[in-house]
């Protein structure tokens, strides 16, 4: 990923937006996190969060007119948060942070005409920046009008306090009669108009830039300019005091006073918050007109909607697991690609996603992780860096589907096929009894309808395997073009998709927009079901459409699910999620089914078996539409082994009902019997052991006569290396019949051992 991309990447997220709070605040307080401190009642914390961006904050937050407030996400739904009220619980509450930090001093002096707020925020800005500076008021003590405040509202103990962190900051104070008296200019000079010093001198200070507060001649700069009408004229001052103080630091650096400079936003963000699920509460009324108590300030701030984006992140396990967003998730994996040699630590994360496609769909800016996910798997691949043990069963299925299993005929007694059902290496492997079923259909409806058993190449496109995917979809296309290219009925969305979006000049449709238009007879009908569209069907509209009529007219009643149709959510297989991370493949698959306490129904062979694994109930589309193969909605998942056998048994099947059929030649370790406790057969489903992998060790270790024995036990190990992987099997012989004790594999390679036992 070049560093343009990750730029792209970054802008499509906009968390870090500012909430509307912080957006509506002249000096950009974070009054997100201050409120969610003082919802936990950690007033000391809030003050810290007040000060990083407030000057004096004493002074600030007890006069602060609180513009915030009017942009307030909160405000429609109980009106805004108290802000300005809790800002004053905070500072009456907690004594001022400790020194102020000040950077090293520099060899610049600024003079400051005027005690008021604004120039006593140029001279806390300017003094922490290091800058030596000269205070001239008129008043005996500085402050301009904060001075004549009741003790109500600004307690002169405060003012006071103040001055002093300004004094220890460096900054001198000098009380004149009139402007006439200021002796020494510095290096560059603020005059603030919200000061008795400077009122009989405006005439000199007009036409200010409002942008930078620079007047025509350099090195002079005003602010302060709001009228005693304005409605915050004490937080305008204070405001144009700071962005006076960063053009006299830019100033006095020989920047440029206006490039990259961040505007005030006047409450605009971006930022998305969701508030349809935000329910109404009212402002808290102080019991004393005068303000908050503590624990009033502590429920004020508790209505707080803690205002984020977060959309996709609230909705996929995945997202959630690695504790941050999209955005920085971008950075991560352009971290993990500009890496060449060394660790990457984003592999995992990168390899995790199951490529749904929800948080695309829910992103108001349309961040696809899926997208980004893939790319960097592609990239991976390309430079030679994925792991090889990322997704090597998955594609192992795949090579299997794709050649043992694989089939394509014309219906028996047909040349030509006007049409072929591809059901998917999931449903054949998980449901082949149910997939002659649907075949059977299909010829009742198109007697010219041909069947294909194959592959269609998701696990290479999700592994990021572009080659080995490509030529996938090139096989796909001759096979389709030797049957004479017939319309192709798919039973799985995700061949759907794939065929929709790689092999677009072959005609697809799916088996359920078929069945809808021409229902079957004797459904099953069950209590209301809670229907879990594939993810793959997420844009697939008509297809989500056709699976609804069709049980409408069988009877059959749903029960809402929250995320369903174009928002619903992955079972936990998609973009080989369950192979790389089973364990969040897990939480995935539990959220899903805690959505709904009803039956689960689904139209994908795979999901079904993924959302069984959490030992709810859950039905597949065929068990409702033929009702002689239904399966119970109890029943446990296909184990892999059962998948690959189903595969090999379906195939037979199919071809027994071709006069003509070769007999199917057998691996000749098929017949070797095993015997498989149950412990053992949740271990080899942990490790994507296969039955066959067994069976082909043993066989190998047979035709040598070599593997390790214990004497005095009669147990023995054999091992062989098939394919990538080396695997091992603890076994006793009794019989003729192998019994597993454990096995286990690896990817190392046994020098000098080669494929002996
Ligand atoms: S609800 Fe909270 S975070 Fe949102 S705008 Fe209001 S104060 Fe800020
Ligand atoms: S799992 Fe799905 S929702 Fe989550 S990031 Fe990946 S594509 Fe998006
Ligand atoms: S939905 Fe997710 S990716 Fe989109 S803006 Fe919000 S946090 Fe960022």
């Amino acid at each position: 990923m070049e560093q343009q991309e990750l730029r792209d990447w970054e802008a499509r997220c906009i968390q870090e937006e500012p909430p509307a709070c912080r957006a509506g605040c002249p000096l950009s307080v974070d009054a997100r996190a201050f409120t969610l401190a003082m919802a936990g009642d950690d007033i000391p914390g809030a003050r810290a969060i007040l000060e990083k961006s407030m000057p004096l904050a004493g002074i600030v937050a007890r006069l602060c007119e609180a513009p915030c407030e009017n942009f307030c996400v909160r405000g429609p739904l109980g009106g805004p948060l108290a802000i300005g009220g809790l800002e004053r619980v905070c500072v009456a509450g907690a004594p001022v942070k400790g020194k102020v930090f000040r950077l090293p001093p520099r060899n610049k002096k600024v003079t400051v005409i005027g005690g008021g707020p604004s120039s006593l925020t140029v001279a806390f800005d300017l003094a922490k920046k290091g800058y030596a500076i000269a205070l001239y008021h008129q008043d005996p003590t500085p402050g301009g009008w904060l001075g004549s405040l009741p003790e109500a509202v600004l307690p002169a103990a405060v003012l006071e306090e103040e001055l002093k962190r300004l004094v220890g900051l460096g900054v001198e104070f000098y009380q004149v009669a009139d402007r006439d008296a200021i002796h020494g200019a510095g290096d560059a000079t603020y005059i603030g108009q919200d000061d008795s010093l400077t009122a009989g001198h405006r005439v000199d200070l007009t036409d200010p830039d409002l942008q930078t507060f620079a007047l025509a001649e350099p090195g002079l700069f005003t602010g302060g300019l709001s009228a005693l009408d304005h409605p915050y004229r004490f937080i305008t001052d204070v405001s144009q005091g700071r962005e006076a103080a960063v053009s006299i630091d830019r100033y006095l650096q020989g920047a440029s006073l206006t490039a990259s400079r961040v505007a005030l936003r006047h409450g605009h963000t971006e930022l998305f918050t969701e508030t349809k699920d935000v329910a109404i509460r009212e402002r808290v009324v102080p019991a004393d007109p005068g303000g908050f108590s503590r624990e009033e300030a502590v429920r004020e701030a508790g209505r707080c909607i803690n205002c984020q984006c977060l959309e996709c992140v609230r909705h996929c396990a995945y997202l959630a697991e690695y504790k941050a967003y999209p955005k920085t998730y971008a950075r991560r994996v352009y971290n993990n690609s500009a890496i060449v040699k060394g660790i990457h630590q984003a592999n995992h994360f990168i390899n995790s996603c199951s490529l749904c496609g929800q948080c695309e769909t829910i992103c108001p800016k349309d961040f696809s992780m899926a997208d980004l996910c893939l790319e960097a798997r592609q990239q991976m691949v390309r430079e030679n860096r994925m792991p090889a043990s990322a997704h090597w069963f998955a594609l192992e299925e795949m090579r299997a589907a794709t050649g043992e299993t694989a089939l394509a005929r014309h219906a028996p007694g047909q040349t030509v096929s006007s049409a072929m059902l591809f059901p998917g290496c999931q449903l054949a492997g998980i449901r082949p009894e149910q997939t002659l079923r649907l075949y059977e259909r299909m010829l009742e409806l198109e007697p010219a309808t041909g069947i294909w058993l194959d592959c269609c190449g998701a696990p290479g496109h999700w592994a990021g395997r572009t080659e080995e995917f490509s030529a996938m979809t090139t096989r796909l296309e001759e096979i389709w073009v030797t049957m004479g290219r017939p319309k192709i009925l798919m039973a799985c969305s995700t061949c759907l998709k794939i065929f929709r979006e790689h092999l677009p000049q072959i005609e697809v449709a799916s088996v359920w927009t078929m069945l809808a238009q021409k229902p079957v007879a004797g459904a099953a009908v069950f209590p209301a079901l809670a229907l879990s569209d594939p993810c793959t069907s997420r844009h697939d509209e008509e297809t989500r459409s056709a699976v609804r009529s069709l049980l409408a007219a069988t009877g059959q009643a749903l029960a809402p699910l929250p995320m369903s149709g174009a928002m619903t959510e992955c079972c936990g297989f998609g973009g080989l999620m369950e192979g790389a991370a089973p364990a969040t493949a897990k939480k995935v698959r539990e959220a899903r089914v805690a959505e709904s306490d009803e039956v689960f129904l689904t139209y994908c062979a795979m999901c079904r078996d993924q959302l069984a694994k959490t030992g709810r109930p859950v039905l597949h589309l065929l068990d409702i539409l033929f009702a002689d193969t239904a399966h119970p909605a109890g029943e446990a998942p296909a184990s892999i082994s059962a998948r690959r056998a189903n595969r090999r048994m379906l195939k037979a099947e199919v071809l027994s009902r071709y006069p003509e059929a070769e007999g199917q030649e057998q691996p000749p370790w098929l017949s070797l019997n095993l015997d498989i406790t149950n412990e053992v057969a949740a271990l080899l489903e942990e490790r994507r052991i296969l039955e066959d992998d067994i069976r082909q060790v043993l066989y190998k270790s047979n035709e040598r006569g070599a593997y390790f024995a214990h004497g005095a036990s009669d147990r023995r190990i054999a091992s062989a290396r098939l394919g990538e992987v080396t695997f091992w099997v603890e076994y006793k012989l009794v019989a003729e019949v192998y019994h597993i004790d454990r096995c286990w594999s690896h990817r190392m390679v046994i020098r000098g051992g080669g494929e002996r036992a």
